[in-house]
């Protein structure tokens, strides 16, 4: 099996780097990591995520979709797309490479989003075990396995490098220019790093953390339980679960006129914000607790109930750790899991 040597990856990197744009985490602050272009002897991230997933490749919260500018009393259209340069994206752990299985259900799906087509169409994901995963971890809940992800190729991380394996056309063609960068290994240690990473995710908190209550035909159960109220209660609305989740999919969009011609962007939006809902006859989510609901629900009942059973989380723990009142996903199934049992 090909290995990739630690003390190799920036070379490895560097070269391949001369065929397409690779990004890698990059660490900005302690404990807090974000992808960047990745240049010669950058130092790349040894933490288990990025703050923001890398969602932002494929969906990236602002993009300008069309203009319009008047020329000689007629519109003119401006279609600003141009072909996408093509990239990588390395260390993109399973959960996150599970996620674009489900924008792929909601943007690939017709009508096709070709905003999101393009992307998708020139982007490698190359992704690595977790060898040491957080206590905020629950993937394993919705059937993702972290020793053994999704993607174009896989980097099974040991303590001195990487076992690779790639896993599509794409994948062996970035390869390809690559060999005399791997060296052949024994297949056993990749096993060995695969079997610690599953026995630790067995030891962490959330590892019995049971979806049984959640599903498809699951609405009349849950719409009206009693819990969404102080589930919901100390929620401010901020927005930021739904910016750091990999399979949050909502956006605007809104035109902007500059004087010169018409620009219509789209953004990303949340179902947590009190205008998401505004339409010109009303809004039919008048509370936080309609809107907080709407996103738990989605997740946990209309996007399997629409998409064969698959939900809409894949349990990477960015809400765990990033809402300021410390309410999250896992909180809610618990709750609702619980009160569910007493029934
Ligand atoms: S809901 Fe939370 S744990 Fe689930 S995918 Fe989104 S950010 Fe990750
Ligand atoms: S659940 Fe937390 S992060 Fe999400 S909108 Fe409410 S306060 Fe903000």
């Amino acid at each position: 099996m090909k290995f990739l040597k630690r003390t190799d990856l920036d070379c490895f990197l560097t070269a391949a780097a001369e065929h397409r744009t690779i990004y890698v985490p990059i660490d900005e602050e302690p404990n807090k990591s974000a992808y960047r272009r990745y240049k010669p002897r950058t130092p790349v991230s040894q933490g288990l995520k990025t703050t923001r997933s890398a969602k932002d490749f494929f969906f990236p919260q602002t993009e300008n979709l069309v203009g319009f500018r008047i020329e000689d009393k007629k519109i003119k259209i401006l279609d600003p797309r141009t072909e996408h340069e093509d990239f990588a994206v390395f260390g993109v752990r399973a959960c996150d490479a599970r996620s674009f299985g489900i924008l792929d259900k909601v943007f690939l799906s017709e009508p096709v989003d070709t905003y999101y087509q393009n992307r998708r169409a020139h982007g490698l994901i190359l992704t690595m075990t977790c060898r040491r995963p957080a206590e905020t971890c629950f993937c394993t809940a919705f059937g993702i396995d972290p020793a053994s992800p999704e993607g174009d190729i896989v980097f099974t991380e040991t303590a001195d490098g990487w076992y690779i394996e790639p896993k599509t056309e794409g994948g062996r063609d970035f390869l390809a220019p690559l060999e005399e960068f791997l060296e052949e290994r024994d297949e056993g240690g990749a096993e060995e790093a695969k079997a610690r990473t599953r026995e630790t995710m067995e030891k962490l908190p959330l590892a019995g953390l049971k979806t049984d209550s959640f599903g498809g035909g699951k609405t009349k159960e849950l719409f009206d339980r009693p819990e969404w109220a102080s589930l919901s209660e100390a929620c401010i609305g901020c927005g930021t679960c739904t910016f750091v989740c990999p399979t949050c999919q909502c956006y605007d969009i809104r035109d902007y006129d500059t004087g010169r011609e018409v620009r219509r962007f789209r953004c990303w939006d949340s179902c947590m914000y009190s205008d998401f809902t505004k339409m010109a006859g009303g809004n039919p989510r008048l509370t936080q607790k309609e809107r907080f609901r709407q996103r738990f629900m989605h997740k946990l009942v209309y996007f399997p109930e629409n998409n064969g059973g698959e939900f809409g989380c894949v349990g990477c723990g960015r809400c765990l750790a990033s809402c300021p009142i410390h309410m999250n996903i896992v909180k809610v199934m618990k709750t609702l899991s619980e009160g569910q049992d007493e029934q």
